[in-house]
Parts: C-alpha cells; sequence; structure tokens
C-alpha cells in the first residue's frame, strides 16, 4: 500500500527561519531591528505556551520583542491605552494580542485599535478587506503557513478543487480566500453542512481547520489529495493531534501535514516574516 508523502512543517519552517534571520540581518545593518510586541492578559495556560513560544522564535530570529503580561483583572480601557502606546511606539512594527481575551473585553474592538501597518496578526477589517480584495496586506498566519506548506511542494492550484473545512474569521475564510486567489476552485464547509465526505471525496485540496479529533478519515479523501491538518485537540491521552485520522488517511492521501510538527510550527514562522515585512515597510525607501 502506498503511504502519502509528509509536509514536514519543522523542517519548513527551518528553513524559512533561516531566510528570515538573513534579512533580519540586512535591516539591522540599515538600522533597523524588527520588533514584535505581544500581549497576555490573564493566566490561560495554552495562551502562556503559545506566547513563550513566540517570543522565544523571535530570539532565535534576531528580532527585538516584548512580553507586557496582565492580569485578568486588567480594563479595556487601559489594553486599548497600551496598544495605542505600542502604535506610537517606533521600536514596534508588529503588535499581537494573544486571544483569547478575558469576557469583560471586546476583542473585536482590542484588535480594530492595533494600526494595520502592526497587525502581524492579519485579524484586523483593514488586513481581512485587503485580502478580500486582493491587495497587499498582513495575511492571517495559519493559512498563510498553509500556503507556504502547499509552495514548498510545488503544488499548482489553478483548476484543482480545494474544500476548507471551518470558517472562522482567524483560519477558514481566510484560508479559502488565499486559495481562492491562487485560481483554486473552493468550496467552504461548516457545521451545518450536509454529507461533509461528499464534498471532501471531491477534494484535490483538503484543509481541515475544526478542532475535532479523526472528523477526517479515510474514506473522506480522494485519493492522491494533498490534507492539511490545522486541527489542535487533545486525544485522551492527552497527546495532541489534528482533526486528520492522520495513519488511515496516510494510506489514501498524496501528501499530508502531521500533528504535530505540521501547520504549528508554520503559523509562527509566518508572524516571523510578517513581523520582518512590517519592519522593511518602516524604512525611509520602502
Ligand atoms: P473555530 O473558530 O472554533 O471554528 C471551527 C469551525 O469548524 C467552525 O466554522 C465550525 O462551523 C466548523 N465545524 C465545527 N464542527 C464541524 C463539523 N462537524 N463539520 C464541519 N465543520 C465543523 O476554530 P478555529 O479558530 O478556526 O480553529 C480551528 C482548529 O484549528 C482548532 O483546533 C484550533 O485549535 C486550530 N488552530 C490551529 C492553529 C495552528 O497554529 N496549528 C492556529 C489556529 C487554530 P460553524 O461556523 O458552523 O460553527
Amino acid at each position: 500500500m502506498t503511504s502519502a508523502q509528509v509536509i514536514d512543517g519543522v523542517a519548513l519552517s527551518k528553513q524559512l527561519r533561516q531566510q528570515t534571520r538573513e534579512r533580519v540581518q540586512t535591516l539591522k545593518k540599515q538600522g533597523i531591528t524588527p520588533g514584535l510586541a505581544v500581549i497576555l492578559v490573564g493566566e490561560n495556560q495554552a495562551s502562556q505556551v503559545y506566547v513563550r513560544n513566540k517570543i522565544k522564535a523571535c530570539e532565535d530570529t534576531g528580532f527585538y520583542s516584548i512580553l507586557e503580561q496582565y492580569p485578568a483583572t486588567l480594563s479595556e480601557f487601559e489594553l486599548l491605552q497600551r496598544v495605542q502606546a505600542l502604535n506610537l511606539d517606533a521600536s514596534i512594527h508588529g503588535i499581537l494580542v494573544q486571544l483569547p481575551l478575558p469576557e469583560h473585553i471586546d476583542a473585536q474592538k482590542v484588535i480594530e485599535a492595533i494600526s494595520p501597518a502592526k497587525d502581524v496578526d492579519g485579524f484586523h477589517v483593514a488586513s481581512a478587506g485587503a485580502l478580500m480584495v486582493g491587495q497587499p496586506g498582513f495575511w492571517p498566519c495559519t493559512p498563510y503557513g498553509c500556503m507556504k506548506m502547499l509552495e514548498s511542494i510545488g503544488y499548482t492550484l489553478r483548476g484543482k478543487h480545494a474544500v476548507v473545512i471551518g470558517r472562522s474569521n482567524i483560519v477558514g475564510k481566510p484560508m479559502a480566500l488565499m486559495l481562492l486567489q491562487q485560481h483554486a476552485t473552493v468550496t467552504i464547509c461548516h457545521s451545518a453542512t450536509a454529507d461533509l465526505g461528499q464534498i471532501t471525496r471531491q477534494a484535490d485540496v483538503l484543509i481541515a481547520a475544526v478542532g475535532k479529533q479523526n472528523l477526517v478519515t479515510a474514506d473522506m479523501v480522494k485519493p492522491g489529495a494533498v490534507v492539511i491538518d490545522v486541527g489542535m485537540n487533545r486525544n485522551a491521552e492527552g497527546k495532541l493531534c489534528g482533526d486528520v485520522d492522520y495513519e488511515g488517511v496516510k494510506q489514501v492521501a498524496g501528501w499530508i501535514t502531521p500533528v504535530p510538527g505540521g501547520v504549528g510550527p508554520m503559523t509562527i514562522t509566518m508572524l516571523l516574516m510578517n513581523t520582518l515585512e512590517a519592519a522593511e515597510h518602516a524604512l525611509p525607501h520602502a
């Protein structure tokens, strides 16, 4: 039985981060060090891990980074004031407010307070709008990372059918727009989609971004398809797993991304690349 080729997000990230490091060195010679500010509000354990990984990736790549940690009692007004201060701080090119925020804070309002020029997460409506109309802007890091994975295997999307499962503003919807921009025919599925398998079996490229372990099984995959697993779940043993039944689907797909070691590392890599680009835009001639 044939087995899918693995798209290794760790190896690809390593390669892209090396390229980023080299561009950082060039920028530093011109007097600019890319700077990322990360704001974390509250004690969410998973968020603390994500934030730590982002700061470490910045340090490893030669970025300047700051982590601002606040208690869950921080008011929305105080947070907005911090974002405003960072908008005006010339040493900071990217601002990331780690989600989720405590319930008393309107996350969308906070995201909209970030200057679009520093919106390296790509969640601002200005960034979403730019993607929608095909203008330059920051792309959300997770779907952007998926596009880089497709690029890394030399995959041509023109004329192919891409199926995205999930329609969130941070993964599913921008993912669909990016695939469309590359001339794929795109179908978006969600929780109200009838007969999911009937649609996924038509996919040349299948992207699962749901958050449900084993949602995608081998019988739902077209032989030879590229399967990208964005999901991040914990199985009964507490181990990290995606939305795709990896062992089963591997026997059918042409390409597959593992969890862990697939989309996850790519997300942070694209955050670095967005921040680097924000800093490059700060050059006088840019
Ligand atoms: P989300 O906001 O909860 O969206 C999940 C989407 O899945 C929704 O659109 C939902 O449909 C759809 N859905 C739920 N059940 C479904 C079903 N049975 N069949 C088809 N669609 C279904 O989640 P998200 O933020 O997009 O994240 C998705 C997953 O990716 C999560 O596991 C998350 O942890 C992971 N993630 C990973 C990374 C990474 O770096 N690897 C980054 C971000 C997110 P409705 O819209 O109808 O509710």
